[in-house]
């Protein structure tokens, strides 16, 4: 059966400045009091699952545990068809470099990739997020949601965070790096996620 958040704070199983912003935005109506898994000082588990799932589950219940609070993971990342979903949970490791993530690099390596095979445009792609809520006796619940857009090239806008700026949602003008955080907030993958787990947990 699934369980419903009752308590009244919540860990955010993320060191990712992008992801604690977003998801703490899409918490706020709920009178939530937020915390991130650095003010335990929680360290960042490793990603050793090859789906967005099996990560999420990670993140969440390490964060769960050293906290003693339930917490809530974000996995996610970019799928880019003509690449055959790469980098897909691999994103951020698409952007690693010695001297720390790269993401225009990471962007520039996709769209590379994509000339080098001259894909045809639309360049599709889809972000996919899971959520993944867990309590520190175990339990958990997960949650998948995605938006369906395409690879722009060159990048567009300063706003938002990650692969933001080379992706064109379906039916928008605008790529997730220029629009405002609102509207992006409403009808990104998160938000799709965050919609199936408010309805489950906190309804
Ligand atoms: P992970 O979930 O920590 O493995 O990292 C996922 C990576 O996917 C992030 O570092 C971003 O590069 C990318 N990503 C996930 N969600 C978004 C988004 O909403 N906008 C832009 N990039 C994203």
């Amino acid at each position: 059966m699934t369980r419903h958040f009752k308590g009244s704070d919540l860990v955010i199983a993320s060191h990712n400045a992008g992801k604690l912003r977003e998801i703490a935005a899409l918490l706020q109506p709920f009178g939530i009091s937020v915390k991130s898994a650095a003010d335990f000082g929680l360290q960042e588990p490793e990603e050793t699952e090859d789906d967005f799932a099996g990560n999420a589950r990670i993140k969440a219940h390490f964060a769960a545990k050293g906290s003693g609070l339930p917490a809530l993971s974000d996995d996610s990342g970019i799928e880019v068809k003509a690449l055959d979903g790469a980098p897909g949970v691999y994103t951020a490791d698409w952007a690693e470099t010695p001297a720390g993530r790269d993401f225009p690099m990471a962007m520039e390596k996709v769209w590379r990739l994509l000339e080098d095979k001259n894909a045809p445009e639309p360049r599709r792609a889809r972000f996919c997020c899971t959520l993944c809520l867990a309590w520190p006796d175990g339990h958990d619940e997960v949650f998948a949601g995605t938006v369906q857009g395409r690879i722009v090239w060159p990048m567009r806008g300063d706003r938002g965070f990650g692969f933001d700026p080379v992706f064109l949602p379906d039916g928008e003008t605008e790529t997730f790096g220029e629009m405002d955080p609102n509207k992006k907030h409403a009808m990104s993958h998160r938000a799709d996620a965050f919609d199936k787990l408010v309805k489950a947990c906190f309804a």
